[in-house]
């Protein structure tokens, strides 16, 4: 039984999908204007690595996943300046040209990380007609309201406003500050619509004024386009975003639709440096760019299934080279378990030492205790000393060594360890082969075709060790 934290209700809840076998998935994408740091990193492969064992669970996931290309102000009032409207100013060049480089930005970014493509990726500048539309149903229901040029959310419309946050209307009422902007009813009330400046240069024709939609509205418009207007299983997403642009999300959604936006909210933790939270706005960011120059992107991402997504992660070079030391005991070990599966035969029926399926049943249990990732890293490192002493003990049967690889083949499945890249120390096929051809030769009596093999595996930077258990490939 999947038990995930919910943060609508801050408790942990058994997981029932709305449709039997599948699950609808949204989650908050990144605003384009920049590349992506490793705060976005942590959050991305969190949310893939849950995807990831929802599909291992058997679930079919429709993933959803935005990129911002308008909308996002530099503040969260509507005096602030559009975020790639800023760059595009500082850059000389088109804000869509903005979005498209930092997509492909990311997109790279996502790829080198091994995340799963998300079924859809969808933007508001294509969604501009259909959040027009969205808004003036809102405005027919009494939700919202036109003033000069702009529309505005009536906060005041919607009692449940707080739920996600755990904000009331009262509390933040009373800590508003003083609004420029005249316009609104109440400070609470957020934009649906925003008439342009004349110096804005990404805006549209609506039956408000010439202007641009709001930041949260794009991804009650998305979510409902993709996913359908009834209530939808997971929205995901970072807990700094819970308000107000979650919150806002909920009014809007709830508000048009009378059905609850989405039955589990699940929002990662951030990324600290030193203390702080690591952000555009403290200039104290990695990009994952940067990151991938030092370390392999496996370690990025054993790196981050180190932390429970909810927890709040540090980035320190310590806590990464432990990532690194990590992903090579795990790779000595999966080289291990495919070398000896190439040099063994396995029709040695021996029953295993191992007890696999205990195996499988506590990386289950960690998972589907709102996924676990790292109580279940703690389960294979365990593993690998068990199996490791009892090789040294000679206990093992070649059926623990495929078990082995098969139990490992099922996990990472869920934690995409590219392992191919991170272990330098592999040893190629050829390179078996030629070693297995040797101890052919010297079975057979046949010396000097034995070290001539030798000699060409020396050429190509291996080196033989004849132990009474056979056979070592060692790499120079
Ligand atoms: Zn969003």
């Amino acid at each position: 039984m999947l038990q995930i934290y919910n943060k609508l209700t801050n408790q942990k809840e058994e997981f029932i999908p709305i449709n039997p076998g599948k699950v609808g998935m949204y989650v908050c994408g990144p605003t384009v204007y920049d590349h992506c740091h490793l705060g976005h990193g942590r959050g991305y492969v969190s949310m893939d690595i849950i995807r990831k064992y929802l599909e291992y669970s058997g679930y079919e996931v429709r993933y959803i996943m935005n990129y911002t290309d308008v909308g996002h102000l530099t503040d969260n009032s509507e005096d602030g300046e559009d975020k790639i409207q800023k760059k595009a100013k500082k850059e000389k060049i088109d804000p869509l040209e903005v979005a498209a480089y930092y997509i492909r930005s990311c997109e790279e970014d996502f790829q080198a990380l091994n995340i799963k493509p998300a079924t859809f990726y969808p933007r508001p500048t294509k969604y501009i007609d259909k959040m027009i539309d969205f808004t003036q149903r809102l405005i027919e229901k009494g939700f919202a309201y036109e003033s000069e040029g702009s529309v505005y959310f009536s906060v005041e419309k919607f009692p449940a406003y707080g739920q996600l946050s755990g904000r009331k209307t009262e509390e933040l009422s009373a800590g508003a500050r003083v609004e420029v902007n005249t316009a609104k009813k109440n400070p609470l009330d957020f934009a649906l619509w925003i008439k342009a400046r004349p110096e804005h240069l990404l805006k549209w024709n609506s039956p408000w004024s010439v202007g641009y939609p709001g930041w949260h509205i794009e991804c009650s418009v998305m979510s409902c386009d993709l996913l359908g207007e009834n209530t939808f299983d997971i929205h995901g997403g970072g807990n700094e975003n819970a308000f107000p642009h979650n919150e806002n999300e909920i009014a809007q959604s709830e508000a048009l639709t009378d059905q609850k936006m989405a039955n589990f909210w699940v929002l990662w933790n951030m990324v600290n440096v030193e203390g702080k939270k690591m952000g555009k706005s403290l200039g104290n960011f990695t990009t994952i760019k940067d990151a991938l120059k030092k370390y392999n992107p496996s370690v990025i991402r054993l790196w981050i299934a180190s932390s429970h997504y909810r927890s709040v992660m540090d980035y320190s070079e310590k806590s990464l080279s432990q990532a690194q030391k990590n992903l090579e005991k795990i790779s000595k070990f999966v080289n291990h378990l495919e070398v000896k599966l190439t040099e063994n035969n396995i029709s040695n029926e021996n029953p295993p030492a191992i007890d696999f399926d205990y195996y499988q049943e506590k990386f289950t249990e960690a998972m589907a205790d709102d996924f676990n990732t790292p109580l279940a890293l703690s389960l294979i490192y365990d593993l690998i000393g068990h199996f490791n002493k009892l090789e040294t003990e000679n206990k093992l049967t070649p059926l623990d060594f495929k078990n082995a690889l098969s139990f490992w083949n099922k996990v990472n499945s869920v934690f995409s360890f590219d392992l191919q890249m991170s272990q330098e120390r592999k040893i190629p096929a050829e390179i078996i082969k030629l070693a297995q051809a040797r101890e052919e030769a010297r079975k057979n009596k046949n010396f000097r075709e034995a070290d001539n093999l030798r000699d060409k595996l020396k050429e190509k930077g291996y080196e033989i060790e004849d132990t009474d258990k056979g056979f070592k490939i060692n790499k120079n």
